[in-house]
């Protein structure tokens, strides 16, 4: 698939008006390319400049953010958020703290998240944002001074109705505790439907740090389950040691599938006895320690430096570290070994050239838009609860995130089905998410 002639004129534009920012015109590019069938069948999803609007953020605030370490030395760092479409909510993203964070990341994100937080169906438009930050080694006090530093440039923008930020890459309850702390000292309101991912006694929700992962296993298991297979006894490869990767793992123990491996950016262990969830909390979040820590508590594990886990023969792989990092070789090697379908827990972490290589050999892919829609789509039941002054079971509030995925697996599903693309999730999530986007924006008016 390529882009016809007007797509690829639109895409032209996104580049020149955007330099230098790779990683959104991937994004960007993906999506065009994706919808082109639907917009084959209706051209009027043209009109309006709307394909242009959808690629141009309604906002972007770029800030200075300055904080003092524990020796008292000031540093400078970047701040962003970027506000990408209103049409459906306010504005609804995670922020990411990350050395490497600039515009261009967090302007991706944000055009992820229109596609990604319309398919949950719960009324949640897009943005995202963070800092170019490393909270690696920094202290506690460290990180609150930062935290506090964001947010004392960032509230201004902010509100339940307005823009609601949680956490991603680098930013977790503990962090989002401390911006909604200053968000709440500056403002003097309580107004905790403002952010979300927030510790429950804050009014965080129950199951939210649980449901990126879970829901990508939700959603796999449904992949699965429409070809007629189950998770039972398969062989997961798993990447990134995080959020997403840890609840990943928990389920897929859970439903009886045995994740071998985990990794962070210095390699990846490869646990042949399923990946000890007790030891990778010990290393990660008490001990905050790198990975390689692993196999010094599990002698029978193998930490392989510089390396990512996509050569361990496996049934089911499921990428949950950061973008591009699952490249074309990985998945020839993936596709060699027989893997049966990948599940993207992070945003975009599949190469173009890597959902190439799958859509050819009839792999079945699960593109982020779709499978890690289950950590926004609890954050819009954290704002549920906020408003309602309500607070849910983890029961109730993991019920309704396996509904919202199931849901999201059928639009993909019949979506692809009805452009003549059986099984083709990647299609099916694009197109889905922006039919709902685009008939939002034209109802809106200009
Ligand atoms: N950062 C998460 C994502 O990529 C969650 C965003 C949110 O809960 O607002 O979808």
């Amino acid at each position: 698939m390529t882009l016809d002639s007007e797509s690829a004129a639109l895409f032209d534009h996104v580049v020149r008006r955007n330099p230098a920012e790779d990683e959104f015109h991937q994004a960007v590019f993906e999506v065009l390319e994706a919808i082109q069938p639907a917009l084959r069948r209706d051209p009027g999803l043209r009109d309006a400049a709307l394909l242009e609007r959808l690629c141009e953020p309604e906002r972007q605030v770029l800030f200075r953010v300055v904080w003092t370490d524990d020796a008292g030395r000031a540093h400078v760092n970047r701040g962003f958020r970027v506000g990408f479409s209103s049409a459906l909510g306010p504005y609804k993203g995670g922020l990411r703290f990350h050395r490497d964070v600039s515009l261009g990341t967090v302007k991706f994100l944000a055009f992820e998240q229109i596609f990604k937080n319309a398919l949950t169906g719960l009324g949640l438009g897009a943005g995202k944002g963070g800092a170019d930050f490393d909270p690696a080694g920094r202290s506690d006090a460290e990180i609150m001074r930062f935290c506090q530093a964001f947010m004392t440039e960032l509230h201004r923008h902010l509100g339940p109705n307005t823009d609601v930020p949680a956490g991603d890459i680098g930013v977790g309850g503990r962090e989002v505790g401390y911006l909604f702390g200053q968000y709440k000292r500056l403002t003097n309101r309580f107004d905790a439907g403002t952010l979300t991912g927030k510790p429950p006694l804050l009014g965080g929700s129950l199951a939210r740090p649980e449901a990126t992962g879970y829901g990508t296993v939700y959603f796999l298991d449904s992949v699965l389950a429409a070809g007629g297979a189950t998770l039972a006894d398969r062989t997961a490869a798993v990447s990134g040691s995080g959020n997403v990767a840890f609840h990943a793992i928990a389920k897929l123990r859970e439903l009886g599938a045995k994740p071998v491996t985990c990794s962070d950016s210095g390699g990846f262990v490869h646990d042949p006895a399923g990946v000890d969830l007790d030891v990778l909390h010990e290393v990660k979040n008490v001990r905050r320690q790198r990975l390689a820590a692993y196999v010094e508590h599990v002698p029978s594990a193998r930490y392989f430096p510089g390396e990512t886990p996509w050569a361990v023969p496996c049934d089911v792989a499921l990428p949950c570290a950061t973008q591009n990092e699952l490249d074309e070789q990985a998945a020839l090697t993936l596709a060699k070994n027989g893997v049966l379908a990948v599940a993207e827990g992070a945003n975009m972490p599949c190469t173009p050239a890597a959902v190439r290589v799958f859509r050819e050999a009839g792999i079945a892919l699960a593109p982020g838009k779709a499978a890690n829609a289950g950590g926004v789509a609890t954050s819009a039941f954290e704002m549920q609860q906020n408003a309602a002054r309500d607070r849910w079971t983890f029961e109730h509030t993991d019920r309704r995130l396996k509904e919202t995925m199931a849901a999201i697996h059928e639009a993909c599903l019949s979506t692809a089905d009805e452009h003549g693309m059986p099984g083709d999730y990647v299609t099916g999530a694009a197109i889905a998410g922006f039919r709902i986007v685009a008939e939002a924006m034209s109802g809106l008016g200009l």
